[in-house]
């Protein structure tokens, strides 16, 4: 049985003071989302905030993005092993806002899933488990090009790493038509592109493909979060907007049990 997982996208939301409210009151709350992993996702200058406040709960958190590269002279980034010095358990990457809105917008799109393997290796070698965004544009799912797209990342993973490294790694399937759109896939779209995932890592290991965690991301709220992870190849959420309530966010998480 895959545990289900949810992971709170904070995007670029926040101040200290909002941080520690939502926080108390999602702890507060965790009793009724025993079962369920949860991990939290703040800007990376509230990594020792939100460290501070789940440290020695069950909770667990991480960063939104990580640099490719071990340390150095790259300005604005931040490394697997800083990550893992604020306690990190995941590391979310490949999201869409990444590629679409900053430089690596710039860049061919094959090109980008090789930095993102990039990442993706040294998230592991640092101990940490990649969350590995995957999803196709709008202009891709209306071409009905999604399978390709998330074929192209995953077997770039998989000839980068092995089809076995995946056993450390999660898997969030995310459309960018959905994601901040408030169109939500429906639950048999999600459960057919993930299904496609896990059987295309099945043709390389079927015990892999049965144990990773497949989480769908884009839109989900407390109030149609229950039939998306009722499917049975949808072990979570990411989760962006509904992330930064707390009530909704906990009721997530309850959907997942
Ligand atoms: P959303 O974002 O829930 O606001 O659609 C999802 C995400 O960005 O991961």
């Amino acid at each position: 049985m895959r545990k289900p997982l949810i992971a709170g996208n904070w995007k670029m939301i926040g101040t200290r003071a909002t941080n520690q409210a939502l926080l108390e009151a999602i702890l507060d709350q965790r009793y009724l989302f025993k079962g369920v992993d949860v991990a939290l996702f703040p800007p990376a200058v509230y990594l020792q905030q939100v460290q501070t406040a789940l440290q020695g709960t069950e909770l667990h958190w991480g960063t939104q993005n990580l640099s490719q590269f071990e340390s150095g002279a790259y300005t604005g980034e931040i490394s697997a092993a800083m990550c893992r010095d604020f306690g990190s358990k995941y590391v979310l990457m490949g999201h869409s806002e990444r590629r679409c809105l900053y430089a690596e917008l710039n860049l061919d799109q094959h090109f980008l899933d090789h930095i993102i393997a990039e990442k993706y290796e040294m998230a592991l070698r640092f101990g940490l488990t990649p969350i590995v965004c995957i999803g196709e544009s709008p202009e891709e799912h209306a071409l009905g090009q999604t399978e390709e797209v998330v074929i192209r990342l995953l077997d770039t993973i998989i000839a980068h790493q092995g089809a076995d490294s995946l056993q450390h790694a999660v898997l969030a399937y995310e459309p960018v038509w959905a994601i901040g759109t408030g169109k939500t896939a429906t639950p048999e779209w999600a459960q057919e592109v993930h299904s496609v995932m896990r059987k295309r890592i099945a043709s390389h290991n079927p015990e892999v493909a049965r144990n990773v965690q497949i989480l769908y991301g884009g839109s989900v709220k407390g109030n149609n979060a229950g039939p998306l992870f009722a499917k049975p190849d949808v072990d979570g959420g990411l989760i962006g907007g509904s992330s930064r309530d707390a009530d909704d966010f906990v009721k997530i998480c309850q959907a997942a049990r």
